[in-house]
């Protein structure tokens, strides 16, 4: 079947200025990134913060515009719609954020926060909407009764849940969730995942899911990218990728995440050094700097994205040819 986002070689670059206004540089925060997703799979994108995630994220929302490439949306480009065009779009598009205060108003009732992307795209009236505010108050765990509360009357968790609520208000096919658990306690995010999985067996949705810890999209991923300084260094479906990660990043990463299986033998990667400044990155690979398996051609020579089996893609060296 055809993926329902597919996206293209998709470019985020900022131009940076120096305090006089004079072009200092640009940041090239996604760099010819390209993934799909099928429908009601989950697409896990991994890495450490200022990576380029989140912008990726928002670039296919166009809550940034992307400076290049294309993202296709049951097969119409998104980045190729007008204003007006993209507004119908949005509803069938929702974003979860890590911070539920992003969507919902500390000054306004729970129940009116939920309703809102209903009344904003002009569907049923006050009527039709409470009734779909009530039914998914519900339907993630809560009870007609706290229609009226405010949302500091909730915990993290309770109001992650209630941002879920608000984002399927429209019924959207996908939702971006930008690291919906990174602020909760572990033994809460385990619980909003199991919702976010419960919703997408029941209505087929698909999400991207944004992390910065590759356990977090472990048991929710079907598929899982590794971002890397705006680079997707590695990409394939998540079993694989947890059972033999490809490129010294991906390994690295998943050094730091528990092994259920204390038997199975994996490569330890531990990383020297910090993330280089995304003003200033490295010539060839982006991850030579801190890179255990660096070579001398590694320094100098962008790798080229390869497949190393039909489903399997990474960026390194290592795997020419
Ligand atoms: Fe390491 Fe070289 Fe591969 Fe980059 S290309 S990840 S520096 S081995
Ligand atoms: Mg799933």
């Amino acid at each position: 079947s055809k993926p329902l986002l597919q996206v293209s070689n998709l470019n985020k670059h900022f131009p940076v200025r120096s305090s006089f206004g004079r072009t200092k540089g640009q940041v090239k925060a996604v760099n010819g990134v390209s993934f799909d997703i099928h429908q009601g799979q989950t697409f896990g994108l991994v890495g450490e913060s200022g990576c380029g995630k989140s912008t990726l994220g928002r670039s296919i929302l166009r809550l940034v515009e992307p400076t290049s490439g294309a993202a296709f949306y049951e097969g119409t480009d998104i980045l190729g719609l007008s204003k007006k065009e993209l507004r119908s779009y949005r509803q069938h598009m929702q974003m979860v954020f890590q911070d539920p205060y992003t969507s919902l108003d500390p000054r306004k009732r729970i129940g009116y926060s939920i309703e809102e992307p209903l009344l904003i795209h002009k569907k049923g009236n006050k009527r039709d909407r409470t009734e779909t505010a009530m039914s998914l108050l519900r339907k993630v765990g809560f009870s007609e009764e706290h229609y009226e509360r405010f949302p500091h009357e909730f915990s993290g968790g309770q109001r992650q849940r209630l941002g879920i609520a608000k984002a399927l208000a429209l019924g959207p096919k996908l939702i971006i969730c930008d690291e919906p658990v990174s602020a909760l306690d572990v033994s809460i995010q385990s619980q909003v995942i199991n919702l976010l999985e419960e919703v997408q067996e029941e209505l087929g949705i698909s999400y991207l899911f944004i992390a910065h810890d590759l356990s977090v999209v472990r048991h929710i991923a079907d598929g899982i990218g590794v971002m890397y300084l705006g680079e997707m260094v590695e990409q394939g479906p998540a079993e694989a990728l947890f059972a033999e990660p490809l490129h010294p990043y991906t390994k690295s990463l998943l050094s730091a995440v528990p092994i259920p299986n204390p038997r199975a033998k994996r490569e330890r990667v531990v990383l020297s050094g910090e993330i280089p400044s995304p003003l200033h990155p490295p010539a060839g690979c982006v991850f030579h700097t801190r890179c255990p398996y660096v070579m001398e051609t590694c320094r100098q020579v962008v790798p080229q994205k390869r497949f190393v089996a039909p489903d399997r893609e990474v960026q390194c060296h290592l795997y020419d040819e």
